[in-house]
């Protein structure tokens, strides 16, 4: 009893829904917009690493004709080791006509080798899942950052960088957790449809659909002040 229930929250924590092909099939997303990204990755990760990324978000934004697109990517010294850290600076990164979002891919050095396995030993004696793969800011929902790699053993049971990108990524267009994608169709439609004649892709906040669509007032909220 106890194994399916850390199974549940397991899901529940990290699903952003199934997809229900028949309805978004049957949804007009209208013409191909862009969205435009700029990355930022460790030195432990190399540049076909984000490649192989930035298609496989492609791809899934396929479905939404949604254009994704790499803008700008640098290669960075770690920024944080805690999440909050990581979000705490790219929120100081101004978000453009170039950079609609700003996403952050933690590579994996020595000294996280030691922490991984303190929280897989955390995760199974007591069931916490101490390390968190990836995580999106709660503002605006237009920074993130992921895990982009793995130790290649008990975690990729779970999960991929990959899948984090294309979970968190639903986060970045505005999609909270759900057991199916329905409710994330409307959303990412709605705000394709504000989109239309403008540079920059909006975005609608998780949790109260609140929309920011201006790029200065996105930036004033966040306090960002520095170009990417
Ligand atoms: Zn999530």
């Amino acid at each position: 009893m106890k194994y399916f229930f850390l199974f549940f929250i397991f899901l529940n924590c990290t699903t952003v829904g199934f997809h229900d092909e028949k309805l978004r099939k049957s949804i007009d997303f209208g013409e191909i917009q862009k969205l435009k990204v700029c990355v930022m990755y460790e030195k432990t990760i190399n540049i076909n690493e984000v490649k192989e990324l930035e298609l496989f978000w492609h791809n899934e934004l396929n479905f939404y004709k949604i254009n994704l697109e790499f803008s700008k990517i640098k290669q960075v010294d770690r920024i944080g080791f805690w999440g909050s850290e990581i979000i705490n600076e790219l929120n100081k990164y101004k978000l453009s006509n170039d950079c609609n979002r700003i996403l952050y891919l933690v590579g994996r050095e020595w000294s996280d080798i030691g922490f991984e396995f303190f929280s897989l030993g955390l995760m199974f004696g007591i069931g916490i899942k101490a390390e968190i793969q990836g995580a999106v800011e709660g503002d605006t929902n237009t920074r993130g950052y992921i895990k982009a790699k793995y130790i290649s053993t008990l975690q990729l049971l779970f999960t991929s960088p990959k899948s984090t990108l294309v979970h968190e990524g639903y986060h970045l267009l505005g999609c909270g957790h759900a057991l199916f994608k329905d409710e994330c169709y409307i959303k990412i439609n709605s705000i394709k449809k504000n989109n239309s004649k403008r540079d920059f892709f909006g975005i609608e906040r998780v949790d109260d659909n609140y929309s920011f669509d201006n790029i200065e007032f996105l930036n004033k909220s966040l306090g960002s002040f520095r170009d990417f």
